[in-house]
């Protein structure tokens, strides 16, 4: 598993994020066992279900370059299975939720991504990292369900909208 991710890791280049992406989906389906012990069945479903050409990768304001030599540094040190499943999963997180210009509202330290409700994609939920919050158009709306990054045709719709 270490020497799997580390490879990936490896071959990380930031002009090339769709190959790099679809390599972190193959490597949950891989270890989708270890995975299921510490992520959500329905996200690990829905994550493991896209792949680079649905999505818009790298719309955020996290900085990869200095990320993975980074993670590929915690790696090498050593994680628990555990660790090493959140860090990917945090890592196609970043890569694949799509970040708003919009601060969010509620505690205005991080911009908005956009996802949808694991289970009707149609929705689409802005989201914040910090303090979690959720909010449906300009609303705040409690979600018990599991949020996804939203797709590329909904990011369209939604940016052509604006
Ligand atoms: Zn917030």
């Amino acid at each position: 598993m270490k020497e799997d991710i580390l490879a990936i890791y490896k071959k990380f280049e930031i002009n090339n994020l769709d190959m790099f992406f679809d390599n972190l989906i193959e490597y949950v389906n891989k270890y989708y066992p270890v995975f299921s012990k510490y992520t959500s069945i329905d996200y690990l479903d829905a994550i493991t279900r896209v792949d680079s050409a649905g999505l818009i990768l790298g719309h955020s304001d996290d900085n990869f370059e200095i990320a993975i030599p980074f993670y590929t540094n915690k790696v090498i040190e050593g994680l628990s299975e555990e660790e090493l499943s959140n860090q990917v999963s945090s890592l196609i997180w970043d890569l694949s939720a799509y970040m708003t210009e919009e601060l969010c509202p509620s505690c205005n330290d991080s911009n908005l991504r956009l996802t949808t409700i694991v289970s009707k994609e149609d929705i689409l939920v802005k989201f914040c990292d910090e303090c979690l919050y959720t909010g449906i158009r300009n609303e705040h709306v409690e979600i018990e369900e599991d949020l996804v990054p939203a797709p590329k045709k909904k990011i369209e719709v939604y940016l052509s909208e604006r």
